[in-house]
């Protein structure tokens, strides 16, 4: 598949389309408006620097070529007028979502498979809206796709294997690592593992039962894992953890969003983006 309309230019719609032309795909990035489309620039020359740092072969010629595949547009029918798949990145919001691909169902051509790269939805609760099940299925990065490169690749009951055999081989092609899941799972294979491990990590600095740099260091030796929870949370940042936690019906989880709050946030030791969070970077 050579040709990618990712719908929704934000942080990961902006990041997947760089990532998708970086590997020589011709890419069309579609969003609401001609003034959000603008920001785009800026996008780019916030993500080269990034390629530069952490891949080998990453040349500014490259990274040149890089952006002339990728054109724009806020005309859906222009978008996805000759899309051998569409990636969506539109906000976490299930109506919003179904909105979206309701639309895109109605003018994308025939050949046109659909994925989602919802973090939270199921493509069961999204799919029948696309009004083709069968080619819907959710195509799952991480942020900073170029080096978090992981690309789950998961499908629902009514999907047909085939489309989901083509999405892992376009996300290998992307320079992703494809990963299959047999079956629709919450959260996917990564946020399965990672969240109960944050979580419990919470609560043993909630109850004060070890320092956050002893709780870390005792996973890293115990397991060879290269980072404790607490240097995880800085890479993600501190306000998904309180965004996630801070109402929660687990008062110790209320509990530990309050200590982000003001130990944290409100120090503005927002995580490693910022060059503070639990630690000093
Ligand atoms: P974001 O808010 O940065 O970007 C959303 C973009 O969608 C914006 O450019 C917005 O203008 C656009 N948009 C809004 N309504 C739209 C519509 N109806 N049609 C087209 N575009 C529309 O969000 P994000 O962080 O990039 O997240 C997008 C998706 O990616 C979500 O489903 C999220 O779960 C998923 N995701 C995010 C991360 C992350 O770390 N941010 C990681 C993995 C997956």
């Amino acid at each position: 598949m050579q040709n990618l309309t990712v719908l929704g230019t934000g942080v990961l719609g902006s990041q997947i389309a760089f990532q998708a032309a970086y590997n020589g795909k011709d890419v069309v990035a579609y969003d609401l408006t001609d003034e959000i489309l603008t920001k785009l620039e800026a996008r780019w020359e916030y993500l080269k620097p990034l390629y530069l740092r952490d891949l080998p072969d990453a040349t500014p010629e490259k990274l040149e070529a890089a952006v002339d595949r990728i054109r724009s547009s806020s005309d859906l029918a222009d978008a996805l007028s000759d899309a051998d798949l569409v990636i969506e990145a539109v906000p976490e919001v299930l109506e919003i979502k179904r909105e979206t691909w309701a639309k895109a169902g109605a003018v994308a051509p025939e050949k046109t498979i659909f994925a989602t790269n919802s973090s939270t939805l199921l493509p069961s609760d999204i799919a029948d809206a696309s009004g083709r099940p069968e080619k819907f299925l959710a195509l799952h990065f991480a942020n900073e796709v170029w080096r978090q490169n992981t690309g789950e690749v998961m499908g629902h009951a009514g999907t047909d294997p085939q489309y989901a055999d083509a999405v892992a081989q376009f996300a290998e092609e992307i320079g992703m690592v494809a990963i299959r899941l047999k079956k629709e799972q919450p959260g996917y294979i990564v946020n399965s593992l990672l969240v109960p491990l944050l979580t419990a990590a919470s609560k043993l600095y909630a109850r004060d039962v070890a320092d956050f740099k002893v709780i870390d260091e005792t996973w890293r030796k115990a397991t060879g894992s290269p980072y404790g929870p607490f240097e995880i949370y800085d890479i993600v940042g501190m306000l998904t953890p309180y965004n996630l936690n801070a109402n929660s019906q687990d008062p110790e989880m209320r509990e530990f969003a309050a200590i982000l709050k003001r130990d944290y946030i409100d120090k503005g030791r927002l995580g490693r983006a910022t060059g503070k969070g639990f630690y000093d970077y």
